[in-house]
């Protein structure tokens, strides 16, 4: 039985099946819709709102909206552009950022994506915020400076890892990753294979001694911007 249904994402008819939500039938049809929080290997928690769309003219979250026969669907707007834009100079000044100096560049999702968007630098006053570092772990260094509060390492580690290392506390401001012990990271049962470790989309959690293995300039979105391998899908559909 064919159970497929179409709607449209910017004009484009696209095919979408019973319990997809809308990022996961336009990543099928090769449309990039802007993310961070969410990751394929996770349930989608709808947090940063990078992957906000119009859903017949309301704001919505493409990584929790289940797409549905029918539905209009917008993403490349300028007034969306405009959201995302700020949504993610609002990243960049919350936390301390300094991509030259941080081991993620070039593998940066954050980074990438204020490649993807054009943002030189943001509207708004840096906050300078005081925030911990962990290295404990023979293995592990987290550095909160660069922490977004995506919560992909803390899914990452309760649903793949099945661990539950890491996970929020504090509101607001004070709202930090924290670790599943009293004192650091080395006292938690983290490992350096732990997919919690891979999930973090910034250098927020990282795996010591790989420091620039890959120099700069040879690293992922060094070679193609962010969403790019989505989009390839739909230039070439039969590779
Ligand atoms: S440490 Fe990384 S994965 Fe975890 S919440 Fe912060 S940015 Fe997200």
């Amino acid at each position: 039985m064919n159970d497929r249904f179409a709607f449209t994402i910017d004009g484009v008819e696209v095919q979408g099946r019973p319990g997809q939500t809308i990022m996961q039938a336009a990543d099928e049809a090769g449309i990039y819709i802007p993310r961070l929080c969410s990751h394929k290997e996770l349930a989608p928690h709808g947090s940063c709102r990078v992957c906000t769309v119009l859903v017949n003219g309301r704001p919505q979250t493409a990584c929790t909206q289940p797409a549905g026969p029918g539905i209009i669907v917008e993403n490349s707007s300028e007034a969306l552009l405009a959201i995302r834009c700020n949504l993610i100079e609002m990243l960049f000044i919350e936390g301390n950022h300094f991509c030259m100096f941080c081991e993620k560049s070039g593998n940066c999702e954050l980074q990438a994506l204020a490649y993807r968007f054009g943002i030189m630098a943001p509207k708004y006053p840096y906050l300078f915020p005081t925030r911990e570092l962990d290295a404990s772990h023979p293995d592990i260094f987290i550095d909160r400076n660069r922490c977004i509060l995506c919560g992909r390492c803390v899914r990452a580690s309760r649903d793949l890892d099945g661990k539950n290392v890491f996970q929020f506390v504090g509101r607001g401001p004070r709202k930090r990753i924290a670790v599943n012990a009293k004192t650091a990271l080395a006292d938690t049962d983290a490992a350096r294979a732990d997919k919690a470790v891979s999930a973090c989309p910034v250098g927020a959690i990282l795996r010591k001694r790989v420091g620039y293995g890959i120099p700069i300039g040879q690293r992922m979105y060094d070679a193609a911007p962010i969403g790019s391998d989505i989009e390839a899908a739909r230039a070439h559909p039969h590779k």
